[in-house]
């Protein structure tokens, strides 16, 4: 007796159909899945095997091999449960296979026969789309989130037996309904509520406006996490196409929590002791790391010294290729990583180097250390390096309000359309992404400009790295005055911008 059924998994950000063939045979009794799964999905007999008995079904006590295809797809995650026990069903006979024709089924069961939600949801409904399925069976928890694909049949059972009995026709299943989000929190936090810190402050604008990266330098208390939390209130909002990727990202990592897509530009700050897989994906069951759940977004990093410098050396793939790739025992995949990295510092271990109220207590030695944990090619990799001090009395009891995020959006928003014309040749859409090529044909710097920057030059002893990350920083600050050429003063204020931490 053999009987096909329709499953999902997700391989990277993308879901795949699978195949589920059950053949039962009247042979020495056994259960077998072939067709490369992994460990969680050998699993699945033992959970199938209970779910079916208690949910009133038999078990059909003869060998049965069920065939995972394609067979050359590894199949991770506990959702291939639910449709291994309709097609065991289908195959001996309790259910109709006509009745399975057309459906995508994907959820892990319970040992009572209990439906369960599993991550990636959103990217197996769109490939079910795609493969033309018309019907979708999934456990309730689940719903909410496939109804983000539109125009889809999502049934919710909340067990087998309620599944089987609605494909019976006996008790009809109702289609699931997109239930009304509840309303986005208000943005509380803005630009306004930090007092002075003007060059931070024009510094963030920059990296919103160009999509540079950012190390912000200073003693504890001077407000460099408050301000690295209000760059989203600056950055543009994610088109249509931007946000499904990243609501995608939520779902296969897990992390989908509410009935929307996902809106607003993610803002990650991992702790220090994060691993490696937790920073840059992967691990057993293969998830997105931080990087990617950044994509689009903001990756923080507090005490930057603090992170392990193998954890961070790792950082510079990602941020040079704005994908990680996920090595894995038989295949490889990427995930997107494109984010702005906002770095926080000391400027050394007791944090009060250069504080005029407080002495620090660090030996030369020891300042040294601390600053070589962050590696020359890392530094390289951030544009924009800025002091932060602490605010002084005078400014904290201003009654002045500074300029509000929305003021400061506009400006990103209008230096972005400029950087987008002019990039759109290359499918670029900042001045970050460039390469050599587009600063040459991009980049004009008028007379002042150029002798003002062979100086710098020259008397800097910049390397042809930081020759070019002054460029591209200049140029976002002429995108963000509207000015077509670079002038002597947008190079003077990117270098000013450049405050390279010492390395000696
Ligand atoms: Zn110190």
């Amino acid at each position: 007796m053999f009987a096909q059924s329709y499953g999902a998994v997700t391989f990277g950000l993308s879901g795949h159909i699978i195949t589920v063939e059950v053949d039962i045979s009247t042979h020495v009794p056994s259960f077998d899945i072939v067709g490369l799964p992994a460990a969680a999905v050998k699993e699945s007999k033992e959970r199938v095997r209970s779910a079916i008995k208690n949910s009133g079904y038999r078990f059909p006590v003869y060998r049965i091999t069920v065939n995972l295809a394609p067979a050359d797809l590894r199949k991770e995650g506990s959702g291939l449960d639910l449709p291994i026990a309709v097609g065991i069903l289908a195959a001996s006979g309790q259910l109709p296979e006509e009745a399975i024709q057309g459906c995508l089924f994907v959820g892990e069961l319970s040992l009572r026969g209990e439906l369960r939600p599993v991550p990636g949801i959103l990217s197996m409904v769109l490939a079910g789309k795609e493969a033309g399925f018309r019907k979708y069976i999934m456990a309730p928890d689940a719903a909410q989130e496939a109804l983000l694909a539109e125009g889809t049949e999502i049934y919710d059972p909340r067990t087998l037996a309620e599944l089987v009995e609605g494909l019976l026709g006996r008790t009809p299943l109702v289609p699931a309904v997109r239930k009304e989000p509840a309303p986005a929190p208000e943005e509380t936090n803005d630009l306004a509520d930090v007092q002075g810190q003007l060059i931070a402050k024009r510094a963030l604008e920059i990296a919103a406006a160009g999509a540079h990266n950012l190390l912000m330098t200073g003693p504890p208390g001077s407000g460099k996490t408050m301000l690295a939390r209000r760059i989203t209130t600056i950055l543009p909002p994610m088109t249509d196409e931007e946000a499904l990727e990243v609501t995608k990202i939520y779902s296969v990592a897990g992390l989908f929590k509410t009935e929307r897509i996902l809106r607003d530009r993610p803002f990650r700050s991992p702790h220090h002791t994060i691993s490696m897989a937790g920073l840059i994906g992967g691990g057993t069951v293969p998830r997105p790391g931080e990087v990617t759940l950044a994509h689009r977004g903001v990756l923080f990093l507090d005490e930057l010294p603090e992170f392990p410098r193998s954890v961070l050396e790792v950082l510079r793939q990602p941020l040079e290729d704005r994908v990680v790739r996920i090595a894995r025992a038989n295949a490889a995949f990427t995930y997107p990583a494109d984010f702005i990295l906002i770095a926080a510092m000391n400027p050394c271990p007791c944090g009060y180097l250069g504080d005029p109220d407080h002495e620090c207590t660090c030996t030369d030695g020891e300042i040294q250390r601390y600053r070589r944990k962050i590696s020359g090619p890392l530094l390289d990799r951030i544009d924009l390096h800025v002091s932060v001090s602490r605010p002084k009395y005078s400014e904290l009891t201003a009654s002045v309000r500074g300029e509000s995020s929305a003021d400061v959006a506009d400006r990103v928003a209008g230096a972005r359309r400029l950087q987008q014309e002019r990039l759109a040749p290359w499918h670029m859409h900042t001045n970050s992404e460039m390469s050599r090529r587009q600063m040459q044909e991009t980049c004009p710097l008028d007379r002042e400009g150029n002798s003002l920057l062979r100086q710098v030059f020259e008397t800097l002893h910049l390397s042809a790295r930081s020759y070019d990350r002054i460029i591209k920083v200049a140029r976002t600050i002429a995108d963000l005055a509207g000015t077509p050429a670079i002038t002597a003063e947008h190079i003077a204020e990117a270098v000013s911008l450049r405050n390279m931490i010492s390395r000696k």
